[in-house]
């Protein structure tokens, strides 16, 4: 058995604002696998970002323990938190969050900017990535010169530049049309074939079929974890990321 890349237990986490508390997280348990692809489903409201959030160290949690390849992460500074997600951490947004007057090459290159390698040796990497993502020509192109396909592909690029153990996306096929959505998750899949663990927010079932296990909260709870059968588990034949 491979070992957790993420677990939880017992995990609580509340929104205080002025006098009034909000009980979101009422006590989760989850254990995931390193080269696992979740999917993490529920109503609006249900908590899915603040879980996602929490699991990729941009917030913290009130009661319980999280372990981030077996190292507990509670209540650390900025700094040494920004330290554990630069090693193995990518995001995925709904909205991309692509920087509007940095070209998709500077975009891709930009965590690595954060983490001090020099200009060179970063557009040579993001560069790697755009050519891996079909996305080479449109390099020096800004985001508003992008279709949402292309800058979701972007987005991707830049959540890999750092080589992560861990994609958490947060709806990334929400503001995508059904075609587009699919070509994300082919890539998706992809990327968690190379073994990176892949853990994606959605309310779409479709797209939750696509990936290898499915939890579902439900009013602070988790409501069911269940395994996908059938299709899910199929590794996607042909690999951009056969010779990563
Ligand atoms: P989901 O992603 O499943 O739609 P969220 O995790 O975004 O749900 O939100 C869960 C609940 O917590 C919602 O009721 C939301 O309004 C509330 N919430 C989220 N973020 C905050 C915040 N920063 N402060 C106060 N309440 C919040
Ligand atoms: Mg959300």
């Amino acid at each position: 058995m491979s070992q957790s890349i993420i677990r939880v237990n017992q995990l609580h986490k509340s929104y205080v604002t002025g006098s009034n508390s909000l009980h979101v997280l009422k006590g989760l348990d989850i254990d995931i696998k390193q080269g696992e692809m979740v999917s993490i489903m529920g109503s609006s409201g249900s908590g899915k970002s603040t879980l996602l959030n929490i699991l990729g160290i941009l917030d913290n949690y009130d009661r319980g323990d999280y372990y981030l390849n077996e190292i507990l992460i509670r209540q650390m500074s900025e700094r040494k938190a920004a330290a554990f997600r630069n090693q193995y951490i990518g995001f995925i947004f709904q909205s991309f969050n692509l920087i509007a007057f940095k070209n998709a090459m500077e975009n891709v290159a930009l965590p690595l900017y954060y983490q001090g390698v020099s200009r060179k040796k970063r557009n040579m990497k993001a560069m790697e990535l755009l050519d891996r993502l079909g996305l080479k020509e449109w390099a020096d192109h800004l985001p508003s010169e992008l279709s949402g396909g292309q800058k979701q592909r972007i987005a991707i690029a830049r959540s890999l530049i750092s080589q992560p153990k861990v994609i958490l996306a947060d709806e990334p096929t929400g503001a995508l049309d059904t075609q587009t959505s699919y070509e994300v998750m082919e890539i998706l899949k992809e990327v968690n074939n190379t073994g990176i663990t892949v853990i994606i927010v959605t309310h779409e079932n479709d797209i939750a079929d696509m990936t290898q296990r499915v939890i579902r909260l439900k009013d602070g709870l988790i409501e069911t974890n269940q395994i996908n059968g059938g299709m899910a588990q199929k590794k996607t034949e042909s690999s951009i990321f056969a010779n990563n």
